[in-house]
C-alpha cells in the first residue's frame, strides 16, 4: 500500500513499524461548537483509511483525543477563549459544554458511519503526561520559562518546518488571525507548553504544577495523549491540512525532542471541504452540520458518498447542488443494488476473490475511494450471478461504510409491500366459482401491465387467455372470467 507522507511530499510504500499493529493517532474535536461537515470530512476520510488498513490484515489501535479546554485550541494567549464563549452562549459550565459536544460529535459519528476510535481521550485527563515532557524538555534546553509561562525553544532545532519549505516570514505571520506577538517568546516560532500568566481573568480550569497554578499549550495534548496510549512511535498521524502548521510542525518539535528519535513515519493530512465562497468555520455563526443536511432531506451517508467520489488530497467544493447529485446518484445505486437477487445461486469465491484484489489495487494507491467506487458499478455490470454481486458489495462496503446491502435490502422490502398492497386490492371472480391460480396470476399481471402502460403487454394477455378458451371483463378494481 502506498501512503502520500506530508513530511516528506511524496507516497511512500507503507511499512509498519511493527509488523503486529499499526498505531494510528488523530487529532479530535475541539468541542465547544457541533463539527462543521467539512471536519467530518477530515474523519470521514480516516475511518475509511482505519478500515482499510483492517480490511488488508493489520490490527490498528487508534487513539484520539478530545480538546475539552478552549485555550487550548490556541497558541494565543489573546482573543477569547472558545470553551468560555460557548458556556456563555449556553450558560452551561465548561465541562458540560464538552460534554455536551463531544456527545453531539459521536452521534454525528454514528449518522455517518464513522468508527469511534479504540481510545477517546480528553485532554483534560492527561495533565500529568504534559508535565513530565515539559519538565524534561527544561531539563534538556528545549524549553525556557519567561514571564510565567514555559515556551519551546525552536532555535534548539536544525530543522524545525517539516512540511513547509516556505520562508519563516510568510508562516508565522497571519497564520491565525488576530494572534499578537509575544513578547516574552525569545523566537517568533516558539509556543508555549504551560501558563501560569495567562490574560484570561476567568480561566475555568486550571491545574497544578512545578511552574505554578495554569494549564497546558495546545500542542501539548496531542504529543501527551499520543505517548500514554501508543508509547514512543506511531505510524500514522492524521488531521486535515490546517492542523499541519503550527499545531502539527510543534507537536514534533515538542515529541521528537523529548523522545531523543523520529516520532511519526507517515502523517497524513485531508484536505478541506469548502464553500463556493470559501472556508468552512465554525466561528462564522451558522454553519452546515449533519442536522442541517437531515433537516433538509438528505441522508447522511449520501454527504459520506459524495466526499468518498473525492480523493482526500483534494480540495472539495461543497454547494447544495453537488451535494443533491450525490443523493441523487447514491439512491440509483441503492435502487439497482435492490434488483439484486439475494437468493440467486452459490457465490462463486474464485470472482469474489478477484473483486477484493481489484478494489485493493484502487486503494492501494493512497486511498483512492473515487475509483473504490468504481468498482461498485463495476461489480453491478460484471458477468455474474447476484448472489456474488451481493458479497462483493459486502466486501468492499466493509470499507467504504455506505450501508450498501442494507439500504437495498430495506428498499426491495419496501417495493415488494406496495406491490403486495396493490395486487391485494385487486379483485378476480371466477364465475363459473372454481378459483385457477394460473388465470389468477395471468390477469394480475395484465393489471400491473395495463398500470405501467404497457398495453400491448395487456392485449398480449388478454388474447392469450382467449386462446385458451378464457373470456374476461373487467370490472372496478378487478376482473371476471369464465370458460366458454
Ligand atoms: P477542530 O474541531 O477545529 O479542531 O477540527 C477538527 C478536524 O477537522 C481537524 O482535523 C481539522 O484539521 C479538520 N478540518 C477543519 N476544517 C476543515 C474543513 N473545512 N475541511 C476538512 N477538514 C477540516
Ligand atoms: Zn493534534
Amino acid at each position: 500500500m502506498y501512503l502520500y507522507n506530508s513530511a516528506s511530499h511524496k507516497k511512500e510504500a507503507f511499512v509498519p513499524n511493527h509488523p503486529e499493529l499499526v498505531k494510528m493517532y488523530t487529532c479530535g474535536p475541539t468541542v465547544y461548537h457541533f463539527a462543521h461537515i467539512g471536519n467530518l470530512r477530515s474523519y470521514i476520510m480516516e475511518d475509511v483509511l482505519e478500515k482499510y488498513l483492517r480490511y488488508v490484515g493489520y490490527n490498528v489501535k487508534r487513539v484520539m483525543n478530545i480538546t475539552d479546554v478552549g485555550h487550548l485550541s490556541s497558541d494565543a494567549d489573546t482573543g477569547e477563549d472558545k470553551m468560555l464563549k460557548g458556556a456563555k452562549r449556553e450558560h452551561k459550565s465548561v465541562m458540560e459544554i464538552a460534554q455536551y459536544y463531544t456527545d453531539a460529535f459521536f452521534a454525528d459519528c454514528r449518522k455517518l458511519n464513522i468508527k469511534r476510535p479504540d481510545v477517546v481521550e480528553p485532554a483534560t485527563n492527561c495533565i500529568d503526561e504534559y508535565i513530565k515532557i515539559i519538565t524534561k524538555l527544561l531539563d534538556t534546553g528545549y524549553a525556557y520559562r519567561s514571564g510565567g509561562n514555559v515556551y519551546f525553544d525552536t532555535s534548539r532545532l536544525p530543522r524545525y518546518y517539516i512540511f513547509n519549505d516556505h520562508n519563516e516570514e510568510d508562516l508565522a505571520v497571519g497564520v491565525r488571525e488576530g494572534v499578537e506577538e509575544d513578547t516574552n517568546k525569545r523566537n517568533r516560532n516558539d509556543f508555549v507548553l504551560w501558563f501560569t500568566k495567562s490574560k484570561f481573568e476567568d480561566q475555568a480550569l486550571k491545574w497544578d504544577s512545578p511552574w505554578g497554578v495554569g494549564y497546558p499549550g495546545w500542542h501539548i495534548e496531542c504529543s501527551g495523549i499520543s505517548m500514554k496510549h501508543l508509547g514512543e512511535d506511531l505510524d500514522i498521524h492524521c488531521g486535515g491540512v490546517d492542523n499541519m502548521f503550527p499545531h502539527h510542525t510543534n507537536e514534533i518539535a515538542q515529541s521528537e525532542s523529548y523522545l531523543g528519535h523520529k516520532w511519526v513515519n507517515y502523517w497524513v493530512h485531508v484536505a478541506h471541504l469548502n464553500t463556493a465562497d470559501g472556508k468552512m468555520s465554525k466561528s462564522k455563526g451558522e454553519f452546515l452540520t449533519v442536522t442541517l443536511l437531515e433537516e433538509k432531506g438528505y441522508d447522511p451517508i449520501a454527504y459520506r458518498f459524495f466526499c468518498l467520489q473525492s480523493h482526500y488530497r483534494k480540495n472539495l467544493v461543497f454547494s447544495w447542488e453537488n451535494l443533491d447529485n450525490a443523493q441523487k446518484a447514491f439512491d440509483k445505486l441503492i435502487a439497482r443494488i435492490a434488483g439484486l437477487r439475494p437468493d440467486d445461486g452459490a457465490v462463486d469465491e474464485a470472482a469474489l476473490a478477484a473483486n477484493r484484489e481489484k478494489f485493493i489495487k484502487q486503494m492501494d494507491n493512497d486511498i483512492n475511494t473515487p475509483n473504490g467506487v468504481t468498482v461498485l458499478y463495476d461489480v453491478l455490470k460484471a458477468k455474474t450471478n447476484d448472489a456474488t454481486k451481493r458479497a462483493m458489495l459486502a466486501d468492499v462496503d466493509s470499507v467504504l461504510s455506505l450501508d450498501l446491502l442494507r439500504k437495498a435490502d430495506a428498499l426491495r422490502e419496501k417495493n415488494a409491500r406496495a406491490a403486495a398492497t396493490q395486487s391485494a386490492a385487486f379483485t378476480v371472480i371466477a364465475e363459473d366459482g372454481t378459483p385457477d391460480e394460473a388465470i389468477e396470476a395471468q390477469l394480475r399481471a395484465r393489471a400491473e401491465a395495463k398500470k405501467a402502460k404497457n398495453f400491448a403487454e395487456a392485449d398480449r394477455i388478454r388474447d392469450a387467455l382467449k386462446a385458451q378458451g378464457i373470456e374476461l371483463t373487467d370490472i372496478p378494481n378487478g376482473a371476471k372470467w369464465k370458460r366458454v
